[in-house]
């Protein structure tokens, strides 16, 4: 998920593939690392943490050789550490090889390999692909046939770069799910990198590999072939971007790209974690953990801001689908009241980071009182991951932009797979298992249409942005919805926006209304929808100005609203991944429109670590 550079040429490969990483240094990482060949062997030399430790070393160990790779690492498998960190190598330290991705079925493959006599120094999947590249490897054959016997095998998400000693003057890589291009020099030297910021330096003819493509690189040229055996011709692209847009893909702004990214973040959470027979979710985490189900009673969920409304969502899911009794606290809340936590309560902290202070001090607080305790993280290794009793980590990749997009809806989507854990091993038939599994399923795909309604949505974003009041409203699932569409909007374009369930406006804010108050109104065909059509006539009848996000014709309301926002259907606990995704584009639109700085919003931090 994080940054591979490859470099091979008449240079030192060492300095190159520094400053390569640098340029990558902005996806955010926890680690890195270079291995470097030369005539006497390789050298591998990794660090956690910043870049400048890992220079630090390098100006010690000084490899010399003009092939090399080399890894920023965003961890998945395994905490941040050194021996986690990339390039692993081959017992014999004669094979090194950089990784991007998630192999699912890396355990499986662990196992074979112990059963064959390799032993493993990392906890990381990647690890794994070395061992079998070295165990597949014939005599006399060159690395990149044992590199594709060993691809062959594997499951899952990667880009990957390899080089050896056994065949040294070339780097093999090789690309699915997670990307990968070859920078093209000019004079006798080729680069590899997972974006073209990290060969810019050297080139701007870059050649993107596409899903299921190797290629062999020497100094004096490359060839690419399909796994399958044939050679493709790709073509070579002239990278015109500045350095700032190719690190933001592209896309005018990280919380765009976030945005746009999470049909991909949505498949990596899910990847591995489907049993489509069994109806079932496969959560390594919670597993090895031995966690007692059986004995847990009671939720009580800790968390702020978006992970609070991710959260919500879970209390719904939970409830209605593994039927446990769900609270969810605001963590800031729950360090300083004095809550009842009875025995067989499981304390679930949701942050993106894993350090957020307030939830960490929530969780500190549900240990001291004996609870058992479980994280749903992004960040790999982080404080919150490591002070709870086991988790589901969400595989995002890093979250640059300050408000949190991508990383939401996978804390549902993880929340969902821990619904079905529970409810799977409680009441639930395997029937409605298989059903919550294939909608599941469908889910990445579905937010790749929601993504097309972007120029409808901006268009809506045009004709509102004078506005200076918004109000979002739901029920049932759409209720936290409501709420996260409105702090989006607070959050990056200032508008006084609030989220409401929709039946408590007659309780006091329909007061409110009037023509000059938008209404988002959240109206997917679950089994509230015909309520909020209800309610949605009320306002009418005030003068609103009503736009609704709804999930199919919705001919009740046809006529009825200013706007209506279409998006896929899919079951209830999981609309609210759908619904979303317009309300986060319709916060970004009109941010820009209003001039909103909207990767750093005034006054607000990305991971904030002080109460
Ligand atoms: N899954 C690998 C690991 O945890 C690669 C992570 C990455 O893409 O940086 O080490």
């Amino acid at each position: 998920m994080c940054g591979i550079v490859g470099y091979i040429g008449p240079q030192e490969a060492a300095p190159i593939l520094i400053q390569g990483l640098k340029r990558l240094e902005y996806r955010g990482y926890d680690s890195a690392g270079v291995a470097v060949i030369n005539g006497a062997g390789l050298t591998v030399v990794k660090r956690p943490g910043k870049l400048r430790e890992l220079e630090k070393a390098l100006r010690q160990a000084e490899p010399t050789g003009h092939c090399g790779i080399a890894h920023t690492r965003w961890a998945t498998h395994g905490a941040p550490n050194q021996v986690n960190a990339h390039p692993h190598t081959s017992a014999a330290g004669d094979i090194a090889l950089v990784h991007n991705g998630i192999l699912e079925n890396a355990e499986v493959i662990r196992k074979q390999l112990i059963g064959e006599g390799y032993s493993f120094a990392s906890e990381t999947d990647t690890e794994v692909l070395v061992h079998l590249i070295d165990h597949l490897w014939d005599d006399g054959a060159p690395l990149e046939d044992a590199v594709v016997a060993a691809l062959r095998l594997v499951d899952g998400a990667y880009g990957i770069a390899v080089v050896s000693t056994r065949d040294p003057d070339k780097i093999v890589v090789a690309r699915h799910g997670s990307p990968l291009l070859i920078g093209v020099g000019r004079n006798g030297e080729m680069m590899t990198g997972s974006d073209a910021a990290a060969v810019i330096a050297l080139t701007r003819e870059v050649v993107y590999l596409d899903d299921g493509d190797y290629a062999v690189l020497k100094a004096d040229g490359y060839r690419t072939f399909r796994l399958e055996g044939s050679e493709v011709d790709r073509r070579v692209h002239e990278v015109t971007w500045n350095l700032d847009a190719i690190e933001k893909g592209g896309y005018e702004h990280f919380m765009l790209k976030e945005i746009f990214e999470q049909p991909t973040s949505l498949r990596n959470v899910l990847r591995g974690r489907l049993l489509e027979e069994e109806g079932d979710a496969r959560l390594g985490g919670i597993e090895n953990h031995q966690f007692d189900l059986g004995r847990m009673r009671r939720m009580v969920v800790m968390a702020c801001g978006t992970s609070w409304h991710a959260g919500l969502v879970g209390e719904y899911m939970i409830e209605e689908l593994a039927r446990i009794p769900v609270e969810v606290e605001y963590a800031s809340e729950f360090r300083y009241r004095n809550p009842v936590l009875e025995e067989g309560t499981l304390a679930l902290a949701i942050s993106q980071s894993g350090e957020t202070a307030d939830t960490l001090a929530a969780l500190r607080e549900a240990k001291q009182r004996g609870l058992s305790t479980m994280g749903v993280v992004n960040a790999v290794g982080s404080t919150i991951a490591r002070d709870t009793d086991f988790g589901v980590y969400l595989h995002a990749g890093p979250e640059i932009g300050v408000a949190s997009t991508k990383a939401f809806t996978s804390q549902i989507v993880a929340l969902a797979l821990f619904t079905l854990y529970i409810g799977r091993r409680r009441h639930m038939s395997v029937v409605q298992g298989r059903e919550i599994v294939r909608a599941l399923q469908q889910l990445p795909a579905q937010v790749e249409e929601v993504l097309k309604l972007n120029d409808e949505i901006r268009a809506l974003a045009e004709e509102y942005s004078d506005a200076r009041n918004f109000l979002y409203l739901g029920r049932g699932y759409q209720f936290p919805v409501a709420l996260e569409g409105a702090l989006k909007l607070k959050e990056v374009s200032y508008i006084h926006a609030e989220g409401y369930p929709a039946a408590e406006m007659k309780h006091g804010p329909i007061a409110l209304i009037d023509d000059d108050m938008p209404i988002v109104v959240l109206a997917p065909r679950d089994p509230v929808y015909q309520k909020v059509v209800s309610n949605i006539e009320e306002m009418k009848a005030r003068n609103g100005r009503i736009i609704a996000v709804v999930s199919d014709d919705a001919p009740e309301l046809q006529g009825k609203v200013d706007r209506l926002i279409r998006v896929p259907h899919t079951i209830p606990s999981l609309l609210p991944v759908l619904t979303t995704v317009p309300l986060q584009l319709l916060a970004y639109h009109m941010a820009i429109l209003r001039g909103g700085d909207v990767d750093q919003p005034r006054n607000l931090a990305k991971s904030v670590t002080v109460e």
